[in-house]
């Protein structure tokens, strides 16, 4: 096939014009990769999530080695207090994080870490750890995996008409491209207003959950994450909240300061770093998390320099559909992709 030539040659040249595009950059330079999910190629959950939230533990391992030969990795904590003591920072730094506590984090995530003996942040929600807690995302894809077009009629109206407009059409079997499409549509809605959809829709609807599994990370996996020596842990809220305008202050206080404290009582460590859920930062928001946090991250993907606002640190979001080879994945930590 003519056309996955030119597309195999294209992604080796990227891969090869990714080093000389990062020797450009500011020195020392800060590199952040986000990554969520790590789920082995056989995984059942890889059926109804999105591409976009994934990588498996051998892509993780390649990842990580291909690193190795570019970057210093270190801990986002221990770049930050070199930073702070003002002591020589690496000239090309890369830290690992992921987001949201999951389970499989702990399954599959920490072997590769321990193998290649690199450190990494885990961003957690508080309130959920341990719990069987399902992301709205997770809940709608489980739904419209199973959804067939007499289903349609049933579903509150709001729900079918948003789904309508995304160009949903029902199968009963999950359809990944048409799920990824209408999660970023739903994502105009706040999260009450689509887990209040859910669960009118599931209630008429019934979907299977997974058999109530729990998919989240529990105190015991969290410790011996910690206890590994290279896992060290930051907030993401207590509910995931996105910090959007109208929060009250109350509210904020809530998320920001009350996550940060049942975080440091679970992992005796220090919390000091926070991770915007979906990345939204109202005003209010990121003047509050400036005097809780020391740093937090974003989703806004880019390096950073020597001059970047510790308070709104960017991140590359590597996930397995568009870094699966070594080339393409040179390719996304540089930008090119
Ligand atoms: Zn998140």
């Amino acid at each position: 096939m003519p056309g996955t030539r030119i597309k195999q040659l294209l992604r080796r040249a990227l891969g090869l014009a990714a080093p000389v595009v990062w020797r450009t950059r500011p020195r020392p330079s800060l590199t952040i990769l986000t990554y969520h999910r790590i789920l082995p190629a056989d995984h059942p959950a890889r059926a109804t999530e999105q591409p976009g939230m994934y990588v498996s533990p051998d892509a993780l391992a390649m990842q990580l080695r291909v690193l190795k030969q570019h970057f210093t990795l270190i801990g986002l904590g221990d770049w930050l207090g070199l930073r702070a003591s003002g002591a020589e920072l690496p000239d090309r730094a890369c830290c690992i994080t992921f987001d949201d506590g999951w389970r499989d984090n702990y399954d599959y995530g920490l072997p590769v870490l321990v193998a290649a003996g690199v450190p990494a942040t885990v961003f957690l929600v508080t309130d959920f750890i341990g719990s069987s807690y399902r992301f709205w995302p997770n809940r709608l894809a489980q739904l419209l995996g199973r959804l067939v077009v007499s289903d349609m009629r049933v579903l509150p109206a709001e729900l079918c008409g948003l789904l309508v407009r995304a160009g949903f059409v029902p199968t009963g079997a999950p359809d990944i491209a048409q799920i990824d499409r209408v999660i970023a549509a739903c994502k105009s809605l706040s999260d009450a207003a689509m887990i209040s959809l859910l669960d009118a829709a599931e209630s008429l609807v019934p979907v299977v959950a997974g058999g109530g599994s729990r998919d989240l990370l529990d105190e015991t996996e969290i410790l011996a994450m910690r206890d590994s020596g290279l896992v060290q842990f930051g907030s993401h809220s207590r509910r995931h909240t996105r910090l959007l305008p109208g929060l009250t202050p109350v509210q904020l206080e809530d998320e920001l300061r009350g996550s940060r404290s049942r975080l440091e009582q679970m992992v005796g460590q220090p919390a000091d770093i926070f991770c915007y859920p979906n990345g939204d930062c109202s005003p209010a928001a990121l003047a509050l998390v400036r005097t809780v946090y020391r740093a937090a991250v974003t989703t806004v993907p880019g390096w950073n320099g020597p001059q970047s606002d510790l308070h709104l640190l960017r991140r590359m979001s590597v996930h397995e559909d568009i870094a699966a080879d070594k080339a393409s994945f040179l390719a996304r930590v540089a930008g090119l992709r």
